[in-house]
């Protein structure tokens, strides 16, 4: 059976690494939106444009032309013609603004169809199936997913996690604003199984997330 399986949760608390050794198991396709909203927030700095300015940022989106390339089992966004760097979509700058701009329903919505559209991809290039890690996956993007799981962490685990990234990033701040915001909050969907990635090591987190899948 061809099986979608949705990640959400805050930042930092595992998700990436989660779904990817998943993928790998299972042989679906990986696909982490944060990477999407990432890939759009980089290229509306790059313009010049603000959170603040709606305007500009509906004619940005409007413009846009999303396409994929898939690249170790993982989907990559592709923005008009261009492949973003990884550096460039953990930037700074980046890190600082993209929470703003997914707060921007033109932003959210820009990329609602791409994401949806990752499933039949994944069909077609003959993967056993999907699974998308986000903020969104299971209240907006796949609602009708066949596993959605909710990945939990304590401050001081998630803050650990990014320092040993190398990374400059308020993790904190990121999730309430992702969790404030007027679309699409960040929450626990009434469906997800909810799982302590602090406690539970990426190995048991991973087995169990097998374990549904297996059953
Ligand atoms: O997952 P990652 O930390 O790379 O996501 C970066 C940002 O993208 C999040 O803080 C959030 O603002 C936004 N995002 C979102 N909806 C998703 C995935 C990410 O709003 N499904």
């Amino acid at each position: 059976k061809f099986l979608t399986v949705g990640i959400d949760g805050g930042a930092a608390t595992g998700k990436s690494s989660t779904s990817r050794r998943v993928a790998a198991i299972y042989k679906l396709l990986h696909v982490d939106t944060g990477s999407h909203y990432r890939a759009l927030a980089a290229g509306l700095i790059a313009a010049g444009v603000s959170p603040e300015s709606q305007e500009a940022i509906e004619s940005y989106t409007q413009k846009l032309a999303l396409d994929t390339v898939i690249e170790s089992g993982s989907a990559h966004i592709v923005v008009d013609g261009v492949r973003p760097a990884d550096e460039d979509l953990r930037s700074d700058a980046v890190n600082a603004n993209v929470s703003k701009f997914a707060a921007v329903p033109a932003v959210r919505e820009a990329l609602r169809d791409y994401q949806r559209s990752q499933r039949e991809l994944a069909h077609q290039k003959a993967f056993d199936g999907l699974i998308v890690e986000g903020r969104d996956i299971g209240s907006v993007i796949f609602p009708d997913a066949d596993l959605l799981f909710f990945l939990e962490a304590d401050e001081a685990t998630r803050a650990k996690r990014r320092a040993a990234e190398g990374q400059q990033d308020a993790v904190a701040e990121r999730d309430k604003m992702d969790a404030t915001r007027k679309t699409a909050p960040l929450t626990c969907p009434q469906n997800a199984e909810r799982i302590d990635t602090g406690s539970n090591s990426l190995e048991e987190v991973v087995a169990l997330i097998g374990s549904r899948i297996d059953a």
